[in-house]
């Protein structure tokens, strides 16, 4: 290795160009971004839906695809209408981005199967006259992913916080969101199966990654009347599936609805 010469043997600026100092580069002196951004950012340019059709129409197509297979709550399916999935993937899967399938995210992760995350975000509303047709309060999100969940959560909740234990996937989701937040997100980095203590109680927590068992602190953390929805382990089937979880004045009940296929919740951040 060749030692970094030291900023001061050169005029100002040119230490940065030899890559001596990378915290104060501004961008006119940055030569090369990532692959990715640049493309993103060119295919948003080229078109405002980045599709090179009409994105709205192929959304719109999505949600009447959701209605039909019996997701009927209106504000779920707006959220599904307005906010651009093709954005939160990469460019290369735009054209995949509204059909119903699960799709890499990087980092051995995926985002949802859209029929899925509108499940899930029904059965948070389901059967509850306080929250039907209203909001889904404060949120915890686990497993923020690249965000687009968290973009749909924002449309429907008052806040949302969502934790990402990958710090890569973390700041991607920062990057999707920058353009897509509608609301008070908050996004944090560190270990979901510890909840977040400071922000709790809950109205809803939703986890979109699935573990043996419930973490003890997500029912902690959930404040009364709130509900949960996260996928876990089901011995019966030896697969996985979701469980609700609602808190009640009378104490805590739970039940299982469909079955599910998430990416493991694991512990610690990385
Ligand atoms: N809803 C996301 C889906 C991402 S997949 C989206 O729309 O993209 C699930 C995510 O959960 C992964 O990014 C994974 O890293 C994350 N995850 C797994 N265990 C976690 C934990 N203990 N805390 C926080 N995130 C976790």
């Amino acid at each position: 290795m060749t030692k970094k010469p030291s900023p001061a043997r050169f005029p100002v600026g040119l230490d940065r160009l030899g890559g001596g100092s990378r915290t104060a580069a501004s961008p006119l002196l940055r030569p090369q971004r990532p692959v990715h951004e640049a493309a993103r950012d060119a295919a948003r340019a080229a078109s405002p839906s980045g599709l090179g059709m009409d994105s709205s129409a192929v959304r719109r197509r999505m949600v009447e695809r959701l209605r039909a297979g019996g997701v009927d709550h209106e504000a779920v399916l707006a959220a599904f209408a307005a906010v651009p999935r093709h954005e939160f993937v990469d460019t290369a899967l735009a054209t995949q981005a509204y059909e119903d399938t699960s799709l890499p995210i990087g980092f051995n992760q995926t985002i949802s199967k859209p029929s899925v995350v509108a499940r899930m975000l029904s059965l948070l509303f389901e059967g509850d006259s306080a929250r039907t047709g209203g909001s889904l309060g404060r949120v915890l999100e686990i497993g923020t992913g690249c965000g687009y969940q968290t973009a749909l959560l924002a449309r429907l909740a008052r806040r949302v916080l969502s934790i990402e234990r990958l710090k890569p996937l973390h700041d991607k989701a920062r990057d999707n969101l920058q353009t897509h937040r509608g609301g008070d997100v908050r996004l944090v980095w560190g270990d979901g199966r510890l909840g977040h203590a400071p922000n709790a109680p809950f109205d809803t927590i939703i986890a979109a990654a699935g573990g043996e068992d419930l973490p003890a602190a997500w029912v902690e953390q959930l404040a009364e009347g709130g509900r949960l929805v996260a996928p876990v382990h089901d011995a019966a089937s030896g697969g996985q599936v979701l469980l609700v979880v609602d808190r009640r004045a009378d104490g805590v009940v739970q039940r299982l609805a469909d079955a599910v296929h998430f990416v493991p919740l694991k512990s610690g951040k990385q």
